[in-house]
């Protein structure tokens, strides 16, 4: 995710005064916490004293509620029927199929909103019971650990946008003038589908979604199928790959598509509000160098597809969601296409570091965050040289210096501050300090290892700190505590 008032880019860094950085609130410092060996998280590991009743949460340390344990989501079928885009009710029908990862008298989906009009279990009426965002479901047969289980949840209403307890701004399906949107990073799914909403339980998906005349639907991976109803459309999407339920996206507007294929061969299509002026476009006419160029550092693009969706409403916010990553009309300057390509490879840089290497706990979100924010510089670097690389990382450093008070230390960011600015700009320059540390052939080897040791998957700080200690053979321990924990900002190294 990027921000609007984190719009800091090469350009304008150092031009910058501390007013345009100050948030809404003053960020509370969190505690430094030690870097640990703790295993990574799994879905079982919130287990609950009853050794039959599946955990309301998924353990997640900042966000105990967050996810739910006592089953592994493989895939989910959505299907949804917008009776009126204007006011977006609709009528909404999801089929989970999971695994029980224990015995199962009763487990909770995430759901917010909504009539639940029907839950089934293996095809059996389901008894349910809703607690705000938990949907509790008691199946009408316990299920045994290990069995593979059905689940359909039928649902009905006006969907309504959240406030995450993360964030300050209204995330989740959100309803324009202009059609309809979707942000849901880090809880915002529940406002559209039930799921198990955590990240670290990745599953595949298929989208379907019918719209009247003569809206379209842009969503994420394949459009595979176009029904003409008479009134109506309905467009089915298949995502192949795991992709964690807040990158899950569907949009509703008149949209322009524009298609193409990188040199490398990744196909691209672009999705633009069909009312935003073309001149929109200018920022992501390299997107297809941008790929290609990120896929030699960071290795193969790891999906079948990738594109832009650029909605014509000014919400602040870019997110990296799986193969299509949204744009709000203000995270693009027509007038400046150079420095709006930053947000371009923000977002794409997300590819792989978010979407593909997911976390495991939201506390590490730097793992996804630093990265894209260094795929910022990284782009600068390839266009423009050493130099421009040099200047970011000395204005970024002196920037924070000077404006400390609003940059947290990557590693622990607070549970209502989750995107604090020290998560993306002292995330980033951790990796270039990390960089000057062990060199560059080792420091893009440690990209590279990362990317491909926990792809599809999820990954810890921990994770992160044993690749590069083992692929370049230094200790790095206290590197990663000063860098990452510490309040004070360590002196980049020379
Ligand atoms: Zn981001």
């Amino acid at each position: 995710m990027k921000q609007k008032f984190f719009f800091l880019s090469l350009f304008v860094l150092t031009a910058l005064s501390c007013q345009t950085l100050i948030p809404s609130s003053a960020p509370t410092q969190p505690a430094p916490v030690p870097i640990s060996t703790n295993t990574p998280l799994k879905p079982t590991a919130a287990a609950s004293l009853d050794s039959s009743i599946g955990a309301a949460g998924v353990g997640d340390s900042l966000y105990p509620e967050f996810g739910n344990g006592g089953y592994d989501a493989l895939s989910y079928r959505l299907e949804i029927l917008v009776k009126d885009v204007k006011t977006s009710e609709l009528n909404g029908k999801t089929t989970m199929i999971a695994r029980a990862t224990q015995n199962l008298s009763r487990f909770n989906l995430d759901l917010s909103g909504f009539k639940v009009v029907k839950v089934t279990v293996n095809g059996a009426d389901a008894r349910f019971e809703r607690d705000g965002q938990e949907l509790t479901i008691i199946p009408a047969q316990e299920l045994k650990q290990g069995a593979e289980f059905a689940v359909v949840v039928e649902y009905a209403g006006v969907p309504k946008p959240m406030m995450s307890k993360a964030l300050y701004f209204p995330t989740g399906w959100i309803v324009f003038e202009k059609g309809i949107y979707v942000l849901s990073e880090p809880d915002g799914a529940a406002t559209f589908f039930p799921s198990n909403d955590h990240p670290l339980d990745k599953a595949n998906y298929e989208i379907v979604v019918t719209v009247p005349k003569p809206y379209e639907v842009a969503a994420n991976g394949i459009l595979e199928e176009e029904t003409d109803n008479g009134d109506s459309t309905t467009y089915s999407f298949k995502v192949r790959d795991p992709m964690a339920s807040y990158l899950t996206t569907i949009n509703i507007a008149d949209f322009d598509v524009e298609t193409s294929t990188s040199a490398g061969g990744v196909p691209i299509r672009n999705y633009f509000d069909a009312s935003l002026s073309k001149d929109y476009r200018q920022a992501f006419a390299r997107q297809g160098e941008m790929i290609d160029y990120f896929s030699e550092l960071f290795g193969a693009y790891p999906f079948e597809v990738y594109g832009a969706l650029m909605m014509n409403q000014p919400f602040g916010a870019a997110l990296e969601n799986q193969t299509l990553s949204i744009f709000g009309s203000d995270m693009i300057y027509p007038d400046s296409p150079e420095s709006s390509e930053l947000v371009v490879a923000h977002e794409l840089t997300h590819q792989w570091f978010g979407d593909s290497v997911s976390v495991a706990q939201w506390r590490d979100i730097w793992l996804n965050e630093g990265f894209a924010s260094y795929g910022e510089a990284l782009w600068t670097e390839h266009l423009y040289g050493a130099s421009e690389l040099n200047a970011w990382a000395e204005g970024s450093y002196n920037m924070m210096k000077d404006n400390a008070e609003y940059f947290s230390p990557p590693g622990s960011p607070a549970a209502d501050d989750l995107f604090n600015y020290g998560v993306y700009q002292r995330g980033g320059l951790t990796l270039h300090a990390l960089r000057l540390t062990v060199g560059d052939q080792a420091f893009f080897k440690i990209l590279k290892t990362y990317a491909e040791k926990y792809k599809y998957g999820n990954a810890t700080t921990e994770d992160f700190i044993a690749v590069a200690e083992q692929v370049s053979g230094q200790a790095l321990g206290d590197f990663f505590q000063n860098w990452l924990y510490e309040k004070e900002l360590p002196p980049l190294p020379k």
